[in-house]
């Protein structure tokens, strides 16, 4: 294998897909996983595991299969999320646990295992959907805050852990503000429509707009960048 390869979770929808198919084109070997199938790929183009990234064994596994075949993983981006919004009075210690489990545990434990990976080859890039309600909160989310601003701290932490010795290995955040996807289409219009009157630029973004940040940050362009928190909002949290 020539190209360069790219783990990308969550993948099957939303931003993962368009962050998938935007590597693609910039050239990588992408390796799709989610818990859903990936339907929307040519064959060919990439390897999809479908499989429940809370499931240690699981993840375990796929990162042995996936070493044995590629030998290694240049780019990882940790996109697989979900939300249980409720006011804090009524949120359930179930949903509490649900959230931060695929938001920040699965995401320590993926990146445990690739990031051995990436230091027997001395080099690499770790992208983390965070969101801008991990830098600054929201109401009605305090399970989802929690998680999201703790996978920051936790690549802060990465960020200075995995370049010691020398090691290229680059880890940063990408914090989308409100961003078209199945995940917001669910959302009443009255609460679109406010949220794009508060954003500058007026309106939600796109997946693609989250793919681009994330590419860059997967490139060489970003090779001195590390630690770093790309906020992705068109001007909603300033
Ligand atoms: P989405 O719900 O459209 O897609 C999420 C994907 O993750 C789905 O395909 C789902 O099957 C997969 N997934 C969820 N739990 C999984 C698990 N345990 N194992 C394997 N796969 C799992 O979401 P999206 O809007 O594309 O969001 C992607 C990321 O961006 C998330 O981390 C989200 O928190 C973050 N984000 C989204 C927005 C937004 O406005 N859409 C804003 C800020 C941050």
């Amino acid at each position: 294998m020539d190209k360069k390869i790219a783990i990308v979770t969550g993948a099957a929808r939303g931003i993962g897909k368009a962050i998938s198919q935007q590597l693609i084109e910039d050239g990588f070997f992408v390796l799709a996983i989610d818990m859903a199938p990936i339907e929307w790929h040519k064959s060919g183009e990439l390897y999809d595991y479908q499989l429940d990234l809370c499931d240690q064994t699981a993840v375990e596994k796929t990162v042995e299969e996936i070493n044995e075949r590629f030998h290694g993983v240049d780019v990882l981006v940790n996109n697989a999320g979900i939300t249980r919004d409720a006011m804090l009075g009524e949120m359930l210690s179930s949903d509490w646990d649900m959230v931060l489990d695929v938001n920040l545990k699965a995401v320590f434990m993926l990146t445990q295992q690739v990031s051995k990976l990436m230091l027997q080859k001395g080099e690499g890039s770790i992208i983390n959907i965070s969101s801008i309600v991990g830098t600054d909160g929201n109401i009605g989310q305090t399970n989802y805050a929690a998680s999201k601003g703790g996978v920051i701290s936790m690549s802060k932490g990465w960020a200075k852990e995995l370049a010691r010795k020398g090691a290229q290995i680059r880890v940063n955040c990408v914090a989308p503000g409100f961003i078209s996807t199945e995940m917001t289409n669910e959302l009443p219009e009255k609460v679109i429509a406010f949220m794009e009157g508060k954003t500058p630029l007026g309106r939600m973004g796109s997946a693609q707009d989250i793919a681009d940040g994330v590419a860059f940050l997967a490139s060489d362009k970003s090779k001195f960048i590390t630690g770093q928190v790309l906020k992705i909002d068109g001007g909603l949290v300033l």
